[in-house]
């Protein structure tokens, strides 16, 4: 059994490009050529050298002594938070941006709800000194006011998508209309291992740089490469394919996929999309995803913005069909406590999403002798409101 993709671009029954025919030569531009771009020397050392001295990477593999023993385990939390943006996204960014650059590309167009991936795109972007157009629903916008002024900031053109909800779905669909009117000139920045084909690999082989830095650092430290456990909160799923990547064939390391659950599985305010969803197509491939029984897509709900996203990536979805990944879901209130527990015991206040992962030890025991990396994936600055609000600080 393999947990990667095939050549035709499929994790088991997962995956392909379902896209509509106009879409067609943009997509397979990038998929005849993105492989190949990626294995040039000098893509290589143009990526590493950015991940260095842009994004401050290695990042940290941190062995939490006072978490550790409180849960009576050995937990080392990998720590993407300390990226320049302040989370995992840029890995992916820095990569795509630079895939663009080789294939001529001058204007960038990127999709984003929260704002987070709209902010790591206009980074990157500024950094290359190419146009930035980033399209965020009318309500999101509201909603997300420092995102959008830091965006503005660097140089983006954030454009409000006024039609439907109004939120991420709405601005995906503006993006699509624009990549297929601007086939020749414009690359679109897909934030997450989802999309159509080849989008998810190639946004997994970027953030596959944090599995592949925590196998060394943890032979430094414990003189052994795999941990007994990788965790990872998913929304879509990149920073957890970014964890696990370099452990898919091991399958003497556990993987332990953590979802938002929002108010609770059953309360119909949840975004726990393996054990809610089912098969179908969203955002050009098929996977798992919640709606209704006549195929409409659920509204998701999680306290964090970042894990409010009604589908998972078509990896996930395999992992999750295989048993390879254990699936476990957190309520908002679970994760609000866990991420305070956090700064409490180690001086680091998580993001909200990262929180969700943290959560877990409540949930499941860990015997004393294993070594458990949780994926930080990112700070929680960008959600100080939301603390502020739910502890009545
Ligand atoms: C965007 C985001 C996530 C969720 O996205 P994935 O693609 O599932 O990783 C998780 N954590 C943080 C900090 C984020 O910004």
């Amino acid at each position: 059994m393999s947990y990667n993709i095939n050549n035709n671009g499929y994790y088991g029954e997962f995956g392909g490009a379902y896209i509509p025919e106009m879409l067609y030569p943009n997509v397979e531009e990038l998929r005849q050529n993105y492989l190949k771009i990626m294995e040039e020397p000098s893509f290589q050392k143009e990526f590493n050298q950015l991940l260095k001295d842009y994004v401050g990477r290695p990042s940290p593999l941190y062995f939490a002594k006072r978490l550790s023993e409180k849960y009576n385990t050995k937990i080392y939390l990998k720590r993407e938070d300390l990226n320049h943006t302040g989370a995992h996204k840029i890995n992916n960014t820095i990569g795509q941006i630079l895939v663009a650059k080789r294939l001529g590309k001058q204007r960038i167009i990127a999709e984003t709800g929260a704002g987070q991936h709209g902010v790591a795109t206009a980074t990157v972007c500024a950094l290359m000194g190419l146009e930035c157009i980033v399209y965020m629903g009318e309500i999101d916008i509201a909603r997300q006011a420092p995102n959008v002024a830091r965006m503005k900031m660097l140089g983006a053109t954030v454009v409000p998508a006024k039609s439907g909800s109004r939120t991420l779905k709405d601005a995906t669909n503006e993006a699509i209309r624009d990549w297929i009117n601007n086939p020749i000139n414009t690359h679109y920045i897909i934030g997450s291992v989802v999309g159509p084909h080849p989008y998810p690999d190639m946004v997994a082989r970027f953030q596959a740089i944090i599995s592949e830095e925590i196998k060394w650092q943890l032979n430094e430290k414990e003189l052994q490469s795999n941990p007994d456990y990788v965790i990872a909160c998913v929304g879509g799923g990149s920073n957890a394919a970014g964890a696990y990547y370099h452990f898919l064939e091991d399958t003497n390391v556990k993987l332990i996929a953590v979802e938002a659950a929002g108010k609770g599985v059953n309360s119909g305010e949840s975004a726990a999309t393996s054990i809610l969803g089912k098969e179908g197509i969203i955002h050009g491939s098929k996977t798992l995803l919640m709606q209704t029984k006549d195929g409409q897509i659920t509204e998701p709900y999680s306290i964090s913005a970042g894990l409010d996203y009604p589908g998972v990536g078509p990896m996930h979805a395999h992992l999750f069909k295989t048993g390879r990944a254990e699936f476990i879901s957190i309520t908002d209130e679970q994760a609000m406590s866990a991420g305070l527990e956090l700064c409490q015991l180690e001086g680091i206040i998580p993001a909200i999403e990262s929180a969700h992962a943290l959560a877990i030890f409540e949930k499941k025991t860990f015997q004393p002798q294993d070594i458990v990396v949780l994926n930080l994936s990112g700070r929680g600055d960008k959600d100080l409101e939301t603390y502020i609000n739910h502890f009545e600080l």
